[in-house]
């Protein structure tokens, strides 16, 4: 299967598997291997080389996913956003990155960049004149994350790669929350991509693991770093991602849909104050996400009427589990304020509208209609409790 033009589901069921010579099995062998001959062969296998059967086959399924020439995964999506940032950041370099970040990347650059020497600034908003006035003449990159966590806002793609080539400067995207499926950044002039695998690639919430996709020449300089520091994914973490994966735009479909379901639901609901989902029509980015989105993901937030106790109603719901993480097939929620934007001072929080009834919903492939009856139980139960 050479062609450029094969279908995503192809690509996620086929693209790189490893053959099986010896039996004819169905799916790709799982090569546990650390140990491999280096006399009459063509490549010098190692698993820290990011090089073994599995791993090179699951590069290429993510690499062609993201329209990319080449992939590395790594054991998860911390080390590949530290190794691709640290690959291209050096020291007396800059980079501009937005305000709103997943808070595992925000900690690694405030916490670790000024050790190497590298300067960042933060965008404060999502327009080209936010990122713009931060840029530098020492500006080597530019890293976005969109949609963004918890409130779900569009960063133009197309408007990022314009600011960036102009100046020679190296795009990067966290594509985490949009996986491959919802959006493609190759298209809009992006250059490289990155995954925490962790969440809609695995799906299961069963798996650690990060993937980048790039130019070969991206690739290679991540790669130099990547070796040194030692952060690749074991064989059969690997392998499980590969089966994983086959499915992924089903399950991504289906969460797409169950969320814009679930959006719309909530919306109408007396006792929600507030939904943020680009799907919507009312969200401030709707027209954007429409344009460089292939759909408006499983994710979205939404707050609760202040009345009520968001301890109580977590605690209230039966199916729908209170969780760290995201993306899973089983819907899960989370409190920011409690959790991811916790440390933030209350006045801050209150500044990048987190308010304590935000919640950030991970909408699973459940049926709709018991996602619904889980949440609709919740509230009655919370607002009686409340009345009393
Ligand atoms: C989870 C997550 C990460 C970090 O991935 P890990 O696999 O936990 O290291 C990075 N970015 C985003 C947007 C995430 O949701």
């Amino acid at each position: 299967m050479k062609s450029k033009n094969i279908g995503i589901n192809t690509i996620c069921t086929h693209i790189g598997e490893v053959e099986d010579k010896q039996f004819k099995g169905a799916v790709s062998p799982l090569y546990m291997s650390s140990s491999y001959a280096y006399e009459d062969v063509d490549v010098k296998r190692y698993p820290r080389y990011f090089n073994t059967p599995n791993q090179e086959a699951l590069c290429k399924k993510i690499a062609m996913l993201e329209k990319s020439e080449a992939g590395l995964i790594f054991g998860s999506g911390m080390a590949a956003v530290s190794t691709t940032m640290l690959a291209f950041l050096h020291k007396g370099d800059h980079v501009v990155l937005p305000q709103t970040l997943y808070g595992g990347t925000y900690n690694f650059v405030v916490e670790e960049f000024h050790k190497f020497g590298i300067e960042y600034s933060f965008a404060e908003g999502f327009s080209e004149a936010d990122f713009s006035e931060k840029i530098q003449k020492n500006t080597k990159v530019i890293f976005v994350e969109t949609p963004s966590n918890p409130l779900m806002r569009i960063t133009d793609l197309e408007m990022i790669s314009r600011i960036a080539k102009q100046r020679g400067i190296v795009t990067m995207i966290d594509n985490t929350f949009a996986s491959p499926v919802n959006q493609t950044p190759a298209d809009f002039g992006i250059d490289i991509m990155i995954h925490s695998a962790t969440k809609y690639m695995g799906g299961h919430s069963d798996i650690l693991a990060g993937a980048v996709a790039a130019s070969e020449e991206h690739i290679k300089i991540i790669w130099n770093l990547a070796k040194n520091l030692g952060g690749s994914l074991s064989d059969y973490t690997v392998w499980l991602l590969e089966r994983s994966m086959k499915t992924m735009v089903l399950r991504v479909k289906a969460q797409n849909m169950n969320a814009k379901k679930m959006a719309k639901w909530l919306d109408k609901h007396p006792l929600v104050e507030k939904v943020y989902y680009p799907g919507l029509k009312s969200h401030p980015d709707h027209e954007l996400a429409k344009k460089q989105m292939n759909g408006y993901t499983g994710m979205l937030s939404f707050e609760i009427n202040e009345s009520l106790n968001v301890g109580d109603f977590l605690k209230a719901l039966k199916m729908i589990k209170p969780s760290m993480s995201l993306a899973g097939v089983e819907s899960t929620i989370l409190s920011p304020a409690k959790t991811s934007h916790a440390l933030l001072s209350a006045e801050e929080r209150k500044r990048q509208n987190i308010s304590d009834g935000l919640l950030r919903f991970s909408v699973g492939i459940e049926e709709t209609e018991d996602i619904i009856a889980d949440l609709e139980e919740a509230f009655q139960k919370v607002s009686k409790m409340e009345k009393i």
